[in-house]
């Protein structure tokens, strides 16, 4: 069953010259990794954004469940989806437990008790996240890989069934960006979430994404399969840098994922 369903959609910024997004089509299967990708200002962020409902689109439709996203109340899509924005002002003083607290908002109200399952629903999102042992620190001292894990585990507090992440990675060293990839696929295999993913990491997402979008300038270059939207033709002509694709086998697993090498010296040279 397709969870979102884009059709021609088109967005643009109040202030802009040229649509943010234009004319995406797309669905989003129940279950998917969904990886996308494409170049700073190709539009990942924009395309999340309509997704959740929180940009109304200038042309075209989205459904989110079979239903218009617009026609959700935003706190009953918060039962459903979560979302982890690119970044964010932490600005407040207050502690990693009380963050993580904040994603059962949707569930308690916002001036709703804690109740068991709340705290529960807490306990195992900081397991999950691997911040069990942060809970009485403060979200100023925290190092930005683990206040990005902060926030992932304020997602899965939440409940949904379907987690939006943007650019999750970022600000992780090799160690937890392995694992926040773990985790995504561990949430789609085994416990049925769907996952929307925006990410720069082409050869991570091609490892553990079953579907990916390229972006280019806000419309679609490529969609489909790893092996179909990572060529070094299409990656190259998108982010306008030659780049060689080879192929990787995990370990005894027979699956083989396209991996992207950028080329370095006199082959990039010969781009100009
Ligand atoms: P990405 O996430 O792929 O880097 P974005 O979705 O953030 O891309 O941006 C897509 C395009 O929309 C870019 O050209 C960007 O400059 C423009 N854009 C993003 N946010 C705004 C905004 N608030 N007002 C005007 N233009 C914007
Ligand atoms: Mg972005």
């Amino acid at each position: 069953m397709s969870l979102f369903e884009l059709k021609d959609v088109s967005y643009q910024y109040a202030a802009a010259t040229r649509p943010a997004l234009d004319r995406i089509t797309l669905n989003v299967e129940e279950g998917a990794l969904f990886a996308v990708l494409g170049p700073n200002g190709s539009g990942k962020s924009t395309l999340l954004r309509v997704m959740l409902g929180e940009l109304e689109t200038s042309a075209g439709s989205v459904t989110y469940a079979g239903r218009s996203s617009a026609s959700w109340g935003r706190r009953e899509i918060a039962t459903q989806i979560a979302f982890v924005p690119q970044a964010e002002p932490m600005a407040f003083p207050m502690t990693v437990r009380a963050l993580v607290e904040m994603g059962r908002y949707p569930h308690t109200g916002i001036l709703g008790r804690m109740g068991a399952d709340d705290r529960i629903a807490v306990d195992g999102a900081m397991e999950r996240a691997g911040i069990a042992d942060l809970g009485s620190r403060s979200i100023r001292n925290l190092s930005g890989g683990e206040r990005q894990r902060v926030r992932i585990a304020r997602a899965l507090a939440q409940e949904p069934r379907i987690l939006v992440l943007d650019e999750p990675t970022a600000a992780l060293d090799l160690h937890f960006e392995m694992e926040t990839f773990e985790l995504m696929r561990e949430l789609t295999e085994e416990r049925s979430f769907t996952v929307v993913v925006a990410t720069h990491n082409l050869n991570l997402a091609a490892r553990y994404a079953s579907r990916l979008a390229l972006l280019a300038r806000g419309h679609i270059e490529a969609i489909g399969a790893p092996e179909d939207v990572i060529t070094a033709d299409k990656i190259g002509r998108v982010y306008r840098w030659p780049v060689l694709v080879t192929s990787l086998e995990e370990q005894g697993s027979g699956v083989e994922s396209p991996q992207v090498v950028p080329l370095s010296g006199g082959a990039a040279s010969a781009l100009s």
